[in-house]
């Protein structure tokens, strides 16, 4: 070592690595000048060089065997981005740990793509042109006369004031019927934090929401810097957009669940709008879920959170009721039962499947009863529109040889291909497998095979049939694919160029229609006997929602209706619903759940494995079982239960089997997993040879 040259020094570093590469923490390097925590550098893996985050200055105290001489250099290091903040490293360090992931795999997965990509050189032209753009100064703020609060929202914000105060560290959940003004209170309570120079973070569950809630947002605060964050954004958007927030630029930030670990250095307020939404969880990879990790940054950062909803999760829920009622009493529960205005929520009506006259044999029943059609019919005459809603897209779900009994299947997984008629193919939704429709069975040649079910291009297609010259139109995901297609199909709607408008779920959420005065559900009773003990919970959500998009204008809301078809109508959830009544229905599922033992009164987690058979993911399920019940044995209040194959058993030519890990109590449940991978991590290197493919861990699932 010479005299004039300070010794390099040891950092700790994150690099993205494959979960089952076994690297769980960071790794030393060397380097030159001590960098702070969280500074971005480039350094050498293997033969490759790549992007990593400074964990820690000093040694990786797991990895410090290994010797001084050994150790590589750090190549770069991006200058001029300030390092990743405490906090962010805190969050990601939790998520790590909560969601049984390597550090390092969630640290490079929640920073922009493009960041991970460029090498020090490119980083700086970035860098450059970013400068140049930020000078660029917003607009003037436009004094437009803010809306006269309701009484109820004026009360929720004056309890959101006292956020910092007694209830402070308290997240908040805004309980309001859609349509009871829950943005106008973001907006407010975000005012408070821009005036206190502070971030705000607002989060919608789906890209599709977020055009609207930027045009709000940009109308409310024309002259800050607003910024979204999302998967729809170039990678040169998305990059920019991020590095506004972090440097401090931007003063909004709209965003979908991967905007939960956006590095804010001044962040004043989180909200997690329609917080029930299944899309805040991650559904492959590393399984987050965007709410919980809200929660968890607002008690880190001191900052307080509003989860807002008409219809909470049950977690949410059962957290915000009091503790004398039963519940936890850990958020505290704002409540704006009313519509802004006059606006009632329409009326109800739940129509009995059973009594409609039969169908002629072999005939399938008509997509909607008489009384709907009439209904409907009637909703044209007045020049209102309609609203009806069917969650399965497609012509029909399967296509069927009445001869022979031939179904389409789908030949790589246990599923049936769906009929789609507009490009006259047979498409597995689960791998993409798509053929084009046989003209004969292919089994016994028969010509007579016939679409069995109805998904919405049928619908469509039936109900343009039954009223005839209504201008129908419909909005799913295949017709949505191509950008600004959705946009374009919500236009038609909104300038009145449809009458009914046919559509899944992506109707149903958020979108804020005028002259909608009906809405009818036409096959609901699916989800009252799914096996998914959350199927209930979603039906109930997704039909108050639907229900919210009609009669949102007070003048036509007093004949607004709500229909549902059912063989089942006195199924409570209808009752309740018929009654708007979320706290009742909230309380059927709360109970079925403590019996149960189901969430939120136990904590669940599901060891899931793939493997080219399935008796090698069973068997590798059951070895993952008999190698830790000792340490569940020695933890206490720890439940497995036997291996079962998911239900879509095969996938793309995959076995899947899963197993369910259950305790009541959280902690339990953690560390049980966290000393499990270790074992299951050596387990499965041992079985490579088996057939197993992959396995992984997934935490509060949202289905079993
Ligand atoms: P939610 O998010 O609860 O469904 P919104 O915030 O979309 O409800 O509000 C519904 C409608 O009521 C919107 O058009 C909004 O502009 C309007 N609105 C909200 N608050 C007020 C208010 N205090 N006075 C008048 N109109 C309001
Ligand atoms: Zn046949
Ligand atoms: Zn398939």
């Amino acid at each position: 070592m010479s005299e004039n040259r300070p010794s390099p020094s040891r950092i700790a570093v994150v690099v993205e690595a494959p979960q089952h590469s076994g690297l769980w923490g960071a790794l030393d390097y060397l380097c030159e000048q001590p960098l702070a925590p969280g500074t971005l550098v480039r350094v050498p893996l293997g033969r490759r060089v790549v992007t990593g985050v400074v964990w820690q200055a000093g040694a990786d105290s797991a990895a410090g065997e290994v010797v001084e001489q050994d150790l590589k250099a750090v190549i770069e290091v991006f200058d001029g981005l300030p390092p990743l903040p405490d906090a962010w490293r805190q969050l990601v360090k939790f998520a790590s740990a909560y969601y049984q992931r390597s550090l390092g795999e969630i640290a490079l997965m929640v920073l922009p793509p493009e960041l991970r990509q460029l090498d020090a050189l490119q980083w700086g032209r970035r860098l450059k042109r970013l400068n140049k753009a930020v000078t660029d100064a917003p607009s003037v703020p436009d004094e437009g006369a803010l809306p006269v609060l309701t009484e109820q929202q004026a009360q929720a914000l004056d309890q959101l004031a006292s956020a910092g105060g007694q209830a402070g560290d308290k997240p908040f959940l805004l309980w309001g019927s859609t349509g009871s003004g829950k943005t106008e209170v973001y907006l407010r309570q975000a005012q408070r934090a821009l005036d206190e120079g502070r971030q705000v973070l607002m989060m919608v569950p789906e890209i599709n929401l977020t055009p609207q809630l930027e045009a709000r947002v940009a109308e409310r605060f024309a002259g800050r810097r607003i910024v979204s964050l999302h998967s729809g954004l170039t990678p040169a958007q998305r990059l920019r957009n991020w590095l506004m927030a972090h440097y401090g630029h931007a003063d909004l930030i709209l965003g979908t669940r991967l905007s939960v670990f956006t590095p804010l250095p001044r962040l004043g307020l989180i909200v997690v709008d329609e917080e029930h939404d299944p899309s805040y969880k991650q559904q492959d990879g590393a399984r987050y879920s965007a709410r919980d990790l809200a929660v968890y940054r607002a008690r880190l950062e001191k900052v307080p959170v509003i989860l807002g909803s008409a219809t909470p999760s049950l977690e949410s829920w059962y957290n915000a009721l009091p503790e004398a009622e039963g519940g936890a009493g850990r958020y505290v529960r704002l409540a704006m039962p009313a519509r802004v205005g006059d606006g009632d929520m329409p009326r109800v009506r739940v129509l009995d499947l059973s009594r409609a006259p039969k169908p002629m044999r072999g005939q399938e029943p008509p997509p909607v009863a008489r009384e709907l059609l009439a209904a409907i019919t009637q909703r044209i005459e007045q020049g209102e529109q309609s609203l009806v809603l069917l969650n399965r897209r497609g012509y029909a779900p399967v296509l069927h040889c009445s001869d022979c009994g031939w179904k389409s299947g789908c030949p790589h997984c246990s599923a049936w291909r769906v009929f789609h008629k507009v490009d006259r193919t047979l498409r597995c939704h689960h791998c993409g497998f798509t053929e084009r429709v046989p003209r004969a069975c292919p089994d016994c040649g028969n010509t007579d095979i016939h679409p069995v079910g109805r998904g919405t291009e049928r619908l469509e297609e039936q109900l343009a049939e039954a009223l005839p010259g209504a201008r129908i139109g419909r909005i799913d995901a295949d017709v949505t694919k191509h950008k600004g297609a959705l946009e374009e199909r919500l236009a038609d709607v909104h300038a009145g160029e449809v009458d009914v408008l046919v559509g899944t779920q992506m109707v149903a959420k958020g979108h804020d229609f005028r002259r909608i005065t009906l809405v009818a559900a036409v096959n609901p009773d699916s989800a009252l006997f799914a096996s998914d003990f959350r199927a209930a919970e979603r039906q109930f959500a997704l039909l108050l929602q639907a229900a919210g998009r009609a009669g949102r204008d007070a003048d036509v809301a007093g004949h607004s209706e709500m229909w549902v078809q059912t063989y089942h109508p006195t199924h409570p959830l209808y009752q309740a619903l018929s009654r708007y009544d979320y706290a009742d229905f909230a309380a059927q599922q709360l109970k079925e759940r403590e019996m149960a033992g189901l969430p939120p009164y136990a904590s669940l987690a599901m060891l899931r494995a793939e493997a080219k058979t399935q008796e090698a993911a069973v068997a590798f399920l059951n070895a993952a079982i008999e190698a830790v019940a000792h340490l569940a044995e020695a933890l206490g209040g720890i439940t497995l239960y036997p291996p079962v194959p998911t239900p879509v058993q095969r996938v793309a030519n995959v076995e899947r089997a899963q197993l369910m890990i259950e305790s009541p109590l959280r902690p339990a449940l953690q560390r049980f997993l966290t000393q499990s991978q270790a074992v299951w991590l050596e387990l499965a290197q041992k079985n490579r040879r088996s057939g197993l493919i992959r396995w992984a861990v997934d935490v509060d699932p949202l289905a079993i």
